[in-house]
């Protein structure tokens, strides 16, 4: 596992796919793992003392066979042209499986953003815009948040593509502030998409999220709102992890008091009155339900056996290693995929997109009503192929998004030479 990288790790799921999908032509499988277009850029950053640092930043547009490039930009020391690759492909498929028009993309920049000042966080922002806004627009590529990039970083993007484009495009990047064109229900919309999945699972068998036990890996934007909204609907959260500790509570923690706790920049191992654990402990728990909602690769092959939950809940992407969800399957372990179970956020970007390009403004109700019934199709559209070619709903997952891919792909291909009309004919 340690050995392949991130694409090799997205290529390998899309051949395992393939025959799932239906999918024989070695060509348009091809079509499916290889990135359309690939842009490197230097970025000169300007930082406060006066100094002037060289960095490298990407912009991957995998497939825009099924509408726009969509998908986030992520400032890390470790983003590497590989990764980059990988997380946009995976984008593509995510759209593809909750079936909205749009393609994938991903971005990046070689950084620690956390050893840059606001002012270099912006001057970095509007380089990267500069360097890229050629090849971005709002019917081209549609960039959004990623890993330590936010709302604001967003804002500045659009402001920056704005000044060089010279005409407003708020449509341009989605997860903006509400202010810039930004979408009422964004911030809730990954965990949220995620218990849509998760109630329609359960309905299917004949179980719901009342009096369910529940522990969750990271208490950051998907995992305390998934708290908070399991809790609503009936959930008791018995333990929780952030990046220092876990903490455990049998007849349930208090989750409005440990949101507002993190929103004040706490840590969990400095907590008085709480049993501390490993940051990996939620993973293990004896409960009904475990959600994943950290980082990659927590779920691997040395551990697996040790998950006892009946149901896992991935709001992380790729949380799960290939060979622990081979031993997931195997002991029975319901795995509903980051493909399709944190595909919220990207929904409700779509929703973001739309209503930017129409001018409009949506009510809180109506973005979450038509977030419901998108995930809602989705889940049913990959339970309908997993139940019929009796496989993950991972695989299924995939194999739903490639065909739909493979059908866009099949309508842009040119029309055989014969076909083509001659000028003057
Ligand atoms: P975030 O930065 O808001 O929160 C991450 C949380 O994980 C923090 O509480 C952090 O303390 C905790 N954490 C870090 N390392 C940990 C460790 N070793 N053990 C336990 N906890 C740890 O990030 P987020 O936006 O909530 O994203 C979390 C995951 O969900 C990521 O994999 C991300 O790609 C995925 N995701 C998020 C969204 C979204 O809209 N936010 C959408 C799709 C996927």
């Amino acid at each position: 596992m340690g050995e392949t990288s991130a694409y090799e790790r997205f290529c390998a799921i899309v051949d395992a796919a393939s025959a799932v999908a239906g999918i024989e032509d070695p060509g348009v499988l091809e079509a499916i793992k290889r990135p359309e277009r690939v842009h490197e850029v230097s970025i000169p950053l300007a930082r406060d003392d006066g100094r002037r640092e060289m960095l490298t930043g990407y912009r991957v547009q995998h497939s825009s066979a099924r509408g726009p490039y969509k998908g986030g930009i992520r400032y890390h020391p470790n983003v590497t042209l590989d990764e980059v690759k990988a997380l946009a492909g995976w984008m593509s498929i995510k759209t593809a499986v909750v079936d909205i028009p749009l393609g994938g993309g991903k971005g990046g920049i070689t950084v620690d953003p956390h050893k840059l000042s606001v002012t270099e966080l912006e001057a970095l922002t509007r380089a990267y815009t500069e360097r890229i806004w050629r090849v971005i627009g709002p019917m081209v590529d549609v960039p959004a948040p990623d890993v330590n990039t936010d709302s604001r970083v967003m804002d500045w993007l659009e402001d920056e593509y704005a000044r060089l484009s010279g005409h407003d495009a708020p449509a341009v990047v989605t997860g903006k502030t509400i202010e810039h064109g930004g979408s009422l229900g964004r911030d809730t919309a990954t965990a949220q998409g995620g218990i849509d999945v998760l109630e329609a699972a359960l309905a299917a068998a004949g179980e719901n999220l009342r009096g369910k036990k529940v522990a969750i890996q990271g208490f950051g934007n998907a995992g305390s709102n998934a708290a908070i909204l399991l809790q609503q609907a009936g959930a008791t959260i018995v333990c929780v992890s952030d990046s220092t500790a876990a903490i455990r509570k049998a007849g349930g923690l208090p989750v409005g008091e440990l949101v507002e706790f993190k929103h004040k920049g706490g840590r969990f191992a400095d907590l008085k009155d709480y049993e501390k654990l490993g940051t990996e402990a939620p993973l293990f728990e004896p409960v009904d339900i475990v959600v994943p909602a950290a980082l990659e690769g927590q779920i691997t092959a040395h551990n697996a056996e040790q998950v006892k939950a009946r149901w896992v809940v991935e709001l992380a992407n790729g949380p799960t290693t290939p060979e622990a969800d081979a031993i997931l399957a195997g002991r029975g372990v319901k795995v509903l995929p980051d493909i399709l179970a944190n595909a919220g956020g990207v929904v409700v970007s779509y929703f973001e997109w739309v209503q930017d390009l129409h001018s409009e403004r949506w009510m809180l109700e109506e973005v979450q009503a038509r977030l419901a019934v998108t995930m809602r199709r989705a889940f049913d559209a990959v339970t309908e192929i997993a139940t019929r070619k009796n496989v993950t709903l991972r695989l299924a997952a995939y194999a739903v998004a490639m065909r739909r891919i493979a059908d866009a792909i099949g309508i842009a291909q040119p029309l055989p030479q014969a076909k083509v009309r001659q000028p003057g004919l």
